[in-house]
C-alpha cells in the first residue's frame, strides 16, 4: 500500500506521536509526504520515507498527481483548522482529489486511527471493490 502524510506545521508533533505509535502498521508499507513532515516521519520512526517538496513548494499537489493516477492507496492529512495556511487551497484540491478516486483520506488522528487499523486488519480493498482495476472515469476524459 501507498500511503501519504502531511501535516500542517502545528499538527506535526501530532504527527510525530502518531506515527511512532503506529510504527509496526506503517513499516511494510510505501510511506510519501511533504518535505517537512517526511522529515519528522523518518526521525519519529526510523522508517523510509519518500519527501516530496515541502507543502507550500507544491508537495501536497506532488501527492494530488499520484492520487490522481490512481496510485495512491491511503491519505492522512492531519489539517490544522485554527491557523490559515498559506496555501489554504490546495487542502481542498486533494480532498476533492481524494473523493475522485475513492481514497481514504484522513484529516485528523481520530480517522487516521481508524483506517490504520483498518489497514493493519487487512480490511482496505473496498477501493478494488468500488474502482475494479481502473478508476472508471470516461465521461470527463
Ligand atoms: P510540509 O508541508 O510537510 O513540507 O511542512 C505540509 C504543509 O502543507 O504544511
Amino acid at each position: 500500500m501507498k500511503i501519504a502524510l502531511i501535516a500542517h506545521d502545528e499538527k506535526k508533533p501530532e504527527m510525530a506521536r502518531f506515527a511512532a505509535a503506529y510504527r509496526e502498521i506503517l513499516r511494510g508499507n510505501e510511506l510519501f509526504a511533504t518535505g517537512h513532515t517526511g522529515k519528522v516521519v523518518a526521525d519519529a520512526t526510523d522508517l523510509p520515507v519518500q519527501r516530496f517538496n515541502s507543502g507550500p513548494l507544491g508537495g501536497d499537489q506532488e501527492i494530488g498527481a499520484l492520487i490522481a493516477k490512481n496510485q495512491m492507496d491511503l491519505v492522512i492529512f492531519f489539517r490544522d483548522p485554527l491557523t490559515s495556511q498559506p496555501h489554504e487551497p490546495d487542502v481542498n484540491a486533494l480532498i476533492r482529489l481524494a473523493d475522485v478516486y475513492n481514497t481514504p483520506l484522513a484529516t485528523n488522528i481520530g480517522t487516521a486511527e481508524v483506517l490504520l487499523r483498518g489497514l493493519g486488519a487487512g480490511f482496505i480493498d473496498f477501493r478494488k471493490l468500488v474502482n475494479g482495476d481502473e478508476t472508471q472515469h470516461e465521461q470527463y476524459e
